[in-house]
């Protein structure tokens, strides 16, 4: 039993409730409302809310496995000391200690907090009013600060404030949809499927801007491919487009903006002819005249822009570009109409309301001597912070040059995702006191941190998340916590205790730091200010327990939220009116291969949720890096080859995907594999350290890199029933399959004590028969490990990473007593009936495969998405595979290799 009392759950019982539990998917910004249930067997049901606005009950592949990513393998479970369990109390007199000890002996600043998008609004607002009012520091950041604050910086200088003018019904209603900078097919899944469904029945078109061919732009009207970097060029020229050709609104510039001359000057400057930005970006004229026009003559516009914009040395001038050209039209707060900045996490929206930024105070304040004064007064605070604090890349600079003596992380591993991860990671050996809280037991993080605090999970949190609508959704718990997991505002409010502060943290439940939240956003506020929930400082516990989805503001007096801003021409810098901001394109620089770093269709960040199962892992199964066939030809490289990328800062080396997709000179890996699930997938150890200026945005999209081809004597996969690492492998990388794992590896030569021992040894299998098949002349080496009839491993080994039927193998992972034909064909990697192997995982929502679809497309005579969908389903729940159905029926060979990533 803990020996400190506390929530251990606020599940409400399930079975309860007839429909289930309603919360809030734990992963992107859609923020789509989902129902959980359990069926007659305990197992977890996850659909999607048909009642909820974001979703209207639709969820994407990730949303739709939710259920099958709540088991409890690899939780932390227990508070613990240098790898000891100890009792709560002593491991939070531990933490308050060593912050009380940093900070008599080096001031509040050597203390930082490094919180996540993970975290609840209630959550993030105890750390920040720890922080930032009792401490005395401001040294609280969050991964937010990688996934948008070029957009917060950005709407500030527009705007006034970081607010979001438009929401999701735009994208019903707009008749141009502009996506920069945005794979939404892939990592906004929902919204980018009412995009479609837009086009498809009001005939919306849709601009793509990425330097990449995405499944996004592949679905595009116009898809222009610019250079990198040059997106600022492209919206300069649009912007004096606009100016030329009588385009802009002469009335709403007059009435609620300021500065549009210097804008413009700067724009002509920059790209002031059509012939200047195609040069600039490198696109033909004719796609030029073809965005400016549609731009310049279809009212109901938005531009929709996330990580390719906001990943920039120069991201917040990019979403300023963007801006100044919404408001040169006036199209802004009305609807289908405005700009719209796609959040990457489910909460970065609710961490920025309540401070989660080191650039912000709280309730959307920054740091003027009159907001400090306004929140020390309602904090009653002792030790306010009066300036910014560092942000995560300084931050953790700070942590290596012994700036920073002690660090609290919340939820999140900054050793593995921000640039430079591997300085990063050795910069925590600095600290002098490491704490870390989160629901996992070990990741680049939490490995390194002496003190370790069980945090809930989703499923066991109770709070609320704002999407990137500014809508406010509860999210529920609807399970019970496992050993000693707590909620991250108890453990911060615990801690606050013990520093003397109790008074100032007497919470007892979510709602209690809600209603505190929301009447600091209404203090002194008289609609000065963009965030406002007046309208909600009042709710009851269970009111609260009840709370619908609701967008913000909420003034007093008012229940109702706003769905859109600025629609009277109001915004909330000192002058009350928009600001146009002079913009101008940073020179690239010229390399050989430009780094490009992004997100995959159906994981989530470090895939301790998503990679678990199996369905979410078979559409891309390993590490990969993708580069046009005309560089991948001038290098060597082939595709299927592995591939070693290097930078300054490290290396990895992942399979080469080649395809036509890539732009000349650049190259796309994802940021998905750890150390946890692959030898040397690590990305985030190559990019560089550069930031946005403004809004301290890492650079994760143009790290200067070298590559080549990495030979291997031998290639191989072993599906094991348990997971395996090879270390000694040059690479290796690991999914789980349908009963067990695969394991993919690539070795130099031949282990020196042979194939059978180094297979028991990295099985650790001591008994069992082993089956070998070996033919030394074509280095061809296969084995199956049989232990009490059941197969418990099989590994193949060639020159070449040829396939055998993995499908058929994952199989026999399953069955009870293996026969002697079936022992004999596991040498051969093929069934021994009529087994249909369904090919590589396409529409991961209802697991049909590439092959089935295929013989379905010849035999069934389909013609096109639809088809496939009424025959096999394919593509019929969030549709984030429709483009991948296309290209199937196209038979274009490149596009089909381009899916084939695991070889
Ligand atoms: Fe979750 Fe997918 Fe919805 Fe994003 S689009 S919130 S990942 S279900």
């Amino acid at each position: 039993m803990p020996d400190v009392p506390g929530p251990t759950s606020n599940a409400p019982a399930v079975s309860s409730q007839a429909d289930g539990v309603r919360t809030t998917c734990p992963y992107c910004g859609v923020g789509c409302g989902v129902v959980v249930d359990s069926d007659a067997a305990g197992a977890w049901r996850v659909r999607g809310d048909q009642d909820h606005p974001a979703n209207f009950g639709r969820l994407c592949s990730k949303g739709s496995a939710l259920g099958e990513t709540l088991g409890d393998t690899g939780r932390l479970l227990y508070p613990e000391i240098d790898g000891q369990r100890v009792s709560w109390d002593r491991a939070l007199n531990t933490v308050a200690d060593g912050i009380a000890r940093v900070r008599d002996r080096h001031g509040p600043e050597a203390i930082a907090f490094y919180l996540s998008g993970q975290l609840l609004t209630e959550d993030y607002y105890v750390a920040n009013k720890l922080m930032k009012g009792f401490l005395g520091s401001a040294n609280v950041d969050t991964n937010s600060r990688l996934c948008m604050a070029s957009s917060v910086a950005g709407h500030r200088r527009a705007f006034g404030a970081d607010l979001v003018p438009g929401c999701y019904e735009d994208l019903d209603l707009a008749d141009l949809i502009v996506l920069v900078g945005s794979n939404a097919a892939w990592c906004h899944p929902f919204l980018f499927q009412r995009m479609v469904a837009n086009r498809n029945r009001r005939g919306a078109r849709i601009v793509v801007i990425d330097p990449r061919r995405t499944a996004t732009a592949a679905e595009a009207d116009l898809h222009l491919a610019i250079r990198p970097g040059s997106d600022t060029a492209l919206f300069n020229g649009l912007l004096v487009h606009l100016a030329d050709y009588g385009a802009l609104d002469d009335a709403f510039i007059d009435a609620s903006t300021r500065e549009i001359g210097l804008a413009l000057n700067a724009a002509r400057a920059d790209a002031g002819s059509i012939d200047a930005v195609a040069s600039k970006t490198g696109l033909p004229i004719e796609q030029v005249h073809a965005f400016f026009d549609a731009f310049a003559c279809t009212e109901r516009s938005v531009s929709c822009y996330s990580q390719g914009v906001h990943q920039s040395i120069a991201g917040t001038d990019k979403v300023n570009a963007i801006i100044n050209c919404h408001l040169a039209t006036g199209r802004i707060g009305r609807p289908g109409m405005g700009p719209f900045s796609l959040t990457g996490q489910p909460n970065a929206m609710g961490g920025r309301e309540v401070g989660g930024l080191a650039n912000q105070l709280a309730a959307h304040m920054g740091f003027a001597p009159d907001e400090v004064d306004r929140v020390r007064r309602f904090w009653n605070a002792p030790s306010m912070a009066t300036h910014e604090g560092l942000k995560a890349v300084d931050l953790f600079e700070a942590i290596a040059v012994g700036k920073i003596r002690a660090l609290w992380v919340m939820a999140t591993n900054p050793a593995f995702s921000l640039p430079r991860a591997d300085a990063m990671r050795d910069a925590l050996g600095e600290l002098e006191v490491f704490g870390a809280s989160d629901c996992v037991a070990s990741n680049d993080t939490i490995d390194r941190a002496a003190i370790r605090l069980p945090a809930f999970a989703w499923g066991e949190k109770d709070g609320t998340v704002t999407n990137s609508e500014r809508r406010i959704s509860r999210q529920r718990a609807f399970r019970d916590p496992p050993g000693e997991a707590r909620p991250d505002w108890w453990i911060v409010s615990q801690v606050a205790h013990r520093l003397g502060f109790g008074e100032a943290f007497n919470y007892e439940s979510p709602a209690a730091i809600f209603r505190e939240h929301a009447a600091l956003t209404a203090f002194e506020n008289d609609e000065a200010r963009d965030l406002d929930l007046g309208g909600l400082t009042a709710l009851c516990d269970q009111t609260y327990e009840n709370l619908a989805p609701v967008q913000w503001p909420v003034r007093a007096g008012s229940g109702d939220g706003i769905a859109r801003m600025t629609a009277d021409g109001h915004f909330f810098t000192d002058h009350g009116k928009a600001r146009f901001v002079p913009v101008t394109t940073l020179q690239a620089q010229d390399r050989r291969f430009t780094l490009n770093t992004g997100r995959i269709r159906d994981q989530w960040h470090t895939m301790t949720r998503t990679g678990t199962t199996a369905r979410l892992c078979r559409h891309i199964a390993e590490p990969f890096v993708e580069i046009h066939p005309d560089d991948a030809a001038d290098i060597g490289l082939e595709h299927g080859a592995l591939a070693r990328i290097r930078s300054n800062h490290g290396e990895a080396i992942v399979r080469a995907v080649v395809g036509a997709e890539q732009r000349k000179g650049s190259l796309f890996a994802p940021i998905h594999w750890s150390d946890a699930n692959s030898g040397s997938g690590r990305i985030g150890a190559l990019v560089h350290g550069l930031t946005d200026p403004i809004s301290g945005q890492p650079d994760s999209k143009a790290t200067s890199v070298s590559l080549t081809t990495v030979q291997c004597a031998y290639h191989g996969f072993i599906l094991s029933a348990n997971p395996i690492a090879v270390n000694a492998a040059v690479y290796w990388s690991r999914a789980p399959v349908r009963h067990g794992f695969a394991t993919t590896f690539a070795l130099a030569a031949a282990p020196p004590g042979g194939w059978r021992a180094w297979l028991k040894d990295l099985l650790g299998a001591s008994g069992g028969d082993i089956l070998e098949l070996a033919n030394w002349e074509r280095q061809v080496y296969r084995s199956a490990v049989v232990v009490d009839d059941r197969l418990s491993a099989c590994c193949f080994v060639s020159s070449e990473p040829v396939p055998p039927a993995r499908d058929w193998l994952e199989e026999m992972l399953a069955v009870d007593v293996l026969d002697a034909d079936t022992r004999r064909a596991l040498l051969f990697g093929r069934a021994t009936d009529d087994f249909e192997s369904p090919g590589q995982i396409v529409c991961a929502c209802f697991g049909v495969g590439e092959n089935t679809i295929d013989n379905a497309i010849t035999n069934g005579a389909l013609s096109s998405a639809e088809d496939i969908g009424t025959a096999l389903k394919a593509g019929t729940n969030c549709g984030s595979c429709i483009p991948e159905l296309r290209r199937l029926l196209s038979l274009d060979v490149d596009a089909k290799r381009r899916d084939s990533v695991t070889v």
